[in-house]
């Protein structure tokens, strides 16, 4: 956010980290990062100007290895070759028709094509709007208003959904977000993950009421647990029987965990999936898409309306069909889960090394570094990590040139264009950092 009482330009070279100083960048600068770990510790916030492959530059010209990925959408790395020409070569063509375009076709055809519970998708602007709009659908599909979310999995800032949703809102400390009247979301029942007994308890209680359930099948936005086996299942299952939706949120998991998503890993077939990031190569993108028979509820076909000025936008279509054909044959996944494994294994050794207690949890290239000697299945195992001491590590890293997401609550990604080299790197500097825990 721009704040006009503060002097001068926040983003003019050299003289950026005394204005933020001077302006407070608490409450003057509001990107996600300035509300996180900056806050609590003391440090300030860095803006970016530049970023090519695996590393970010700020305006002081300070390098540093990037783990954030834009949180998630850079699976090729920053600014790859094939979407900068794909985004040029579009653009000069129109930035936005507000017709139907034949790219918006070939990238709907790339999703189709490659995840199998998507018979029909549909294009918007961002994972909000796609999970937002898919429970609308879920809704006006099966005629209830209930939706069953989990506590930690976040889905956007869809009202109705901002409970215990993890990400920057439990950073913060605050699970729920002000300015939500409590109406909004009194349709949500609000479960823990990974507990079979209470999903039962809701369809006993609710479950002619239950429109669907939503989830992040790797919960990855109060840090990064995974689903316990049989769990996915399970919610196939109930769901199935009760006549309710599943509702694979893959704005995160979509074209990271594989062509096929998290619903590819683990053999499950959503009715509803979300998609967003990854699919957008950078630019702002998100989609929803599932049964024939549940799409064909959106206007104008059906009675739920749903629609977006920018959606299908040339440019982000563009940017994402460059990803995905730059994707399809499967080899980065193969490069990237391999250095996500080196990485993974080289903090454990780090921290054990340093006599540290840690929780390193993985899945693919996605990784998160828990400082807490309990497991960690869920938001509340999560949160009993220690936040002080992450702080610390964050500081450190950043301060030895490593980025990592500023908030324990967040998962980290690796890119194609990291490389054994920046892996090592980073090791050594976490062994470093952790000793000074
Ligand atoms: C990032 C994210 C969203 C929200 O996407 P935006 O593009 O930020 O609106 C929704 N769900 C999940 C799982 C996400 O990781």
């Amino acid at each position: 956010m721009w704040d006009k009482r503060c002097p001068g330009n926040l983003i003019s070279e050299g003289e950026t980290h005394a204005l933020i100083r001077e302006c407070s960048a608490a409450d003057k600068v509001q990107s996600i990062i300035s509300d996180t770990v900056f806050d609590r510790s003391g440090g300030n916030p860095f803006f970016a100007v530049r970023a090519n492959g695996a590393t970010v530059w700020d305006v002081d010209d300070n390098e540093y290895i990037d783990y954030v990925g834009t949180w998630g959408p850079a699976i090729l790395g920053h600014a790859p070759q094939v979407v900068v020409d794909a985004v040029q070569k579009a653009a000069v063509q129109g930035t936005s028709f507000g017709i139907p375009n034949t790219l918006e076709v070939r990238m709907a055809e790339l999703v189709v094509n490659s995840v199998p519970s998507v018979e029909k998708v549909r294009m918007c602007n961002s994972g909000t709007e796609a999970t937002m709009s898919a429970i609308r659908l879920a809704r006006g599909f099966t005629k209830r208003s209930k939706i069953i979310k989990f506590e930690g999995c976040y889905h956007g800032h869809v009202d109705s959904l901002l409970v215990k949703a993890g990400s920057g809102a439990l950073t913060l400390g605050q699970p729920d977000s002000a300015g939500v009247p409590p109406e909004f979301t009194s349709q949500t029942i609000v479960l823990p993950f990974n507990d079979v007994e209470a999903v039962r308890r809701a369809f006993a209680e609710h479950g002619a009421d239950i429109a669907g359930i939503i989830l992040e099948p790797v919960p990855a936005n109060a840090g990064l647990y995974l689903p316990c086996d049989g769990y996915l299942e399970f919610l196939q299952e109930i769901t199935t029987r009760h006549e309710s939706l599943l509702i694979f949120d893959e704005v995160m998991t979509g074209f990271r965990l594989g062509l096929k998503g998290a619903q590819g890993r683990f053999g499950i077939t959503p009715d509803l999936s979300c998609f967003g990031k990854v699919i957008g190569g950078g630019l702002p993108v998100g989609a929803f898409g599932g049964r024939s028979e549940i799409m064909d509820c959106l206007a104008p076909d059906g009675p739920v309306y749903q629609a977006g000025t920018l959606s299908g936008n040339p440019l982000a279509m563009a940017a994402g069909i460059s990803v995905l054909e730059a994707l399809s044959d499967g080899s980065v996944y193969d490069k990237i889960d391999s250095l996500g494994k080196a990485l993974s294994d080289g903090l454990a050794w780090a921290a054990e090394s340093a006599g540290v207690a840690v929780q390193l949890q993985r899945i693919g290239s996605m990784a998160c570094c828990y400082f807490t000697d309990t497991p960690v299945h869920n938001m509340v195992d999560a949160m009993k990590s220690d936040r002080e001491r992450f702080s610390k590590y964050f500081h450190g890293m950043l301060e030895a040139g490593v980025y990592v997401a500023p908030s324990q609550f967040e998962a980290g990604f690796i890119s194609a264009a990291h490389d054994e080299a920046a892996i090592e790197r980073t090791i050594e500097v976490a062994a470093r950092v952790m000793k000074t825990l």
